[in-house]
C-alpha cells in the first residue's frame, strides 16, 4: 500500500509549488457544465496558498493533439477558480514559454496562477524528459493531486518528479488511503461488484479481487460470458467467446479460494440493442433466441442486494446493464440503492456506477466516490500508478 508524503510533510512557505490537478471538466460552447473536478482540487490549493506557497497550477483538458487549440484553453477554468477561491488566478498564455516563466517568477507568496493546457505540447503524453525538466524549472516542489490521470506516465504527472521533490495533495492522499485501506485491511465481509462491458477489460481486477474479497458479484454485459461458460443459453447477448475458458478458470479459482461468486439469475432482455426494443424479463439460464440481456432482473437485484446488505466493505465498478437508457437502468439503480442503504464502507470506482449514484442523489451516502475511473480500476487491479509511484515515500 502506498504511504506517500503529502503537502503537510514539506515546508511550502515562500516556495514555488507546481501542482498538477485534474481540471479536465466537461464543457459545452466554452462553458463549464460541471465544476466538480475544480472544486475537488480546492483543499490542496487553499492549503498551499494559505501556507505561503507561490502556486503554479497545471492540468490537461480534452485531447488537443499536442498543439495550441483555443477550444481546449484553460481560460474558463482560471475564471472559475478565481470565483471559487475568492482570489485572482492568472492564466499564462503558454505552458513552458516566456509568459508562463515570467508569471511564475513574479508570483508572490500566497498567489496562484494556472499554466495553459499541458497537452498543447505533444511532449506531455510522451513523458519527454526535456519538457518535464522545463516544467520543473519553474518550481521548487511538485505536488500531484490529479488522481484521474495518475495511471498515466506523462511529463506533468510523473516526469517532473525526476527533477523536483514530489509529494501528493489531499485528493490523491484520500484516494490511496481509502482504496488502499479497503484492499489491504477490509472490514468483512468484503463484497466486490463488477459490471460493464467486457471481461477482457476486467480480468486483471477480477484476478486481484479474488485474492481479497469474500463475495464477487458480476453483472453487466460481462456476466453473459460467465453464464455461457456455465452452460446457460444467452441468446444474442454480448459474449466474448474467446474468453469462455478464462471465465471458467476464474470461477474455479474463486471456488478454490472460498470466494462466493454471484451471477445474475434473471435478466431484462431486448430484441435489439435499442432503448425502443421489444423487452422481456427472463431466467438468466434461458434467454430466448433473438434476445439479448441488457440489464439484470429484479430477482438478481434482490440476490445481490442481500449480499450487499450484509457487507462490511463494498467496492463497485461498472454498471449492471445499459444504464444510460432509463428502461435498462433499474438493475444499476437497484444495486446503487442497496449500497446506499447498507452500513458498509462503500467505494465507487468512478465512471457509469458513479454517474448512476449521482443521478439518484446517493452520492453523500457513499464512503468514497473515486475521481478517476481508469485510475481506480488500475488501483483495484493492484497495478502501480506512475503518478503516485513517483512521489516521495513517508520516512
Ligand atoms: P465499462 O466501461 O466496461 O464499465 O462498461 C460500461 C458500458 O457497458 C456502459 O456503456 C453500458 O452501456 C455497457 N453495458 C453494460 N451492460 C451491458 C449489456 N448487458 N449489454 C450491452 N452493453 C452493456
Amino acid at each position: 500500500m502506498y504511504n506517500k508524503k503529502t503537502i503537510e510533510d514539506v515546508d511550502v512557505k515562500g516556495k514555488r509549488v507546481l501542482a498538477r490537478c485534474d481540471f479536465n471538466v466537461p464543457m459545452a460552447d466554452g462553458v463549464i457544465t460541471d465544476d466538480k473536478r475544480i472544486r475537488e482540487a480546492l483543499p490542496t490549493i487553499r492549503y498551499l496558498a494559505s501556507h505561503g506557497a507561490k502556486v503554479i497550477l497545471c492540468s490537461h483538458m480534452g485531447r488537443p493533439k499536442g498543439e495550441f487549440n483555443s477550444k481546449y484553453s484553460l481560460a474558463p477554468v482560471a475564471a472559475r477558480l478565481t470565483e471559487l477561491l475568492g482570489q485572482e488566478v492568472t492564466l499564462a498564455s503558454d505552458v513552458i514559454g516566456p509568459d508562463a516563466k515570467g508569471k511564475a517568477a513574479a508570483l508572490k507568496d500566497g498567489e496562484v496562477m494556472l499554466l495553459e493546457n499541458v497537452r498543447f505540447h505533444k511532449e506531455e503524453e510522451k513523458n519527454d524528459p526535456a519538457f518535464a525538466k522545463e516544467l520543473a524549472s519553474m518550481a521548487d516542489i511538485f505536488v500531484n493531486d490529479a488522481f484521474g490521470t495518475a495511471h498515466r506516465a506523462h511529463a506533468s504527472t510523473a516526469g517532473v518528479a525526476d527533477y523536483l521533490p514530489a509529494v501528493c495533495g489531499y485528493l490523491i492522499q484520500k484516494e490511496i488511503s481509502i482504496m488502499g485501506g479497503a484492499l489491504s485491511n477490509p472490514k468483512r465481509p468484503f463484497v466486490a461488484i463488477l459490471g460493464g462491458a467486457k471481461v477482457s477489460d476486467k480480468i486483471g481486477v477480477i484476478n486481484n479481487l479474488i485474492e481479497k474479497v469474500d463475495t464477487l458479484i458480476i453483472g453487466g454485459a460481462m456476466a453473459y460470458t460467465f453464464n455461457k461458460a456455465r452452460g446457460h443459453k444467452i441468446g444474442i447477448s454480448l459474449c466474448e467467446d474467446d474468453k469462455l475458458d478464462l471465465a471458467n478458470e476464474l470461477l474455479e479459482k474463486a471456488k478454490a479460494k472460498g470466494v462466493k461468486v454471484l451471477l445474475p439469475v434473471d435478466n431484462h432482455v431486448g430484441d435489439k440493442y435499442d432503448p425502443d426494443c421489444h423487452d422481456l424479463f427472463v431466467d438468466s439460464a434461458d434467454i430466448p433466441d433473438g434476445y439479448m440481456g441488457l440489464d439484470i432482473g429484479p430477482a438478481s437485484v434482490i440476490l445481490f442486494g442481500y449480499a450487499i446488505k450484509g457487507a462490511g466493505t463494498v467496492v463497485w465498478n461498472g454498471p449492471m446493464g445499459v444504464s444510460e437508457w432509463d428502461k435498462f437502468s433499474q438493475g444499476t439503480c437497484g444495486v446503487a440503492t442497496a449500497v446506499a442503504e447498507s452500513n458498509a464502507v462503500s467505494i465507487i470506482g468512478g465512471g457509469d456506477s458513479a454517474a448512476a449514484i449521482e443521478k439518484l442523489g446517493f452520492a453523500d451516502r457513499m464512503t468514497h466516490i473515486s475521481t478517476g475511473g481508469g485510475a481506480s480500476l488500475e488501483f483495484l487491479e493492484g497495478l502501480e500508478l506512475p503518478g503516485i509511484a513517483c512521489l516521495a515515500d513517508k520516512d
